[in-house]
């Protein structure tokens, strides 16, 4: 089966900051459920450089992609485009390659799926999905969040 997975949780350094968060639960979910993982970075793929300003959301993924909320950086800048952009990178590639499952970085504004930022840049958290993770979700696929 193949999956889509947060790249930086495969040790890239795609992050923000120009780190990743290598998680091996992710690589031992792999193995054991036999998985052939497509790593992707949806921030990267919208075209956003790495390092790379801080972003979050009030709302959340699925309000995003509605209209009803935006993506800021820590500056106070509107990058839902961005957010929109990559969402829809990471989709196509998952139809091409058929993937059936995300395994997907939590907390992130694009791939969490179940905790992210709360849009206060306080590092508090709350319920809700990203903005990619939430695109992927309504196209049928099974979203994993991995701290
Ligand atoms: S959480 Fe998603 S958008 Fe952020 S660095 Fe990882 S793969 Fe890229």
């Amino acid at each position: 089966m193949n999956a889509i997975v947060s790249a930086c949780l495969l040790g890239i350094n795609c992050r923000y900051d120009g780190s990743n968060s290598r998680n091996q639960k992710v690589f031992d979910f792999i193995e054991e459920k036999g998985i052939n993982p497509i790593p992707v970075c949806p921030e990267q793929l919208a075209g956003l450089p790495t390092p790379r300003v801080e972003c979050e959301t009030y709302g959340d993924g699925f309000e995003v992609l509605e209209g009803h909320s935006h993506v800021y950086s820590r500056e106070g800048e509107v990058m839902t485009d961005f957010f929109i952009k990559g969402a829809e990178e990471v989709l196509k590639i998952a139809k091409i390659t058929n993937a059936g499952i995300a395994l997907m970085k939590s907390k992130s504004p694009s791939c969490g799926a179940g905790t992210i930022y709360d849009g206060t840049f306080c590092g508090r958290t709350r319920e809700g999905f990203g903005v990619t993770a939430a695109l992927l979700r309504k196209n049928g696929i099974d979203v994993i969040e991995f701290d």
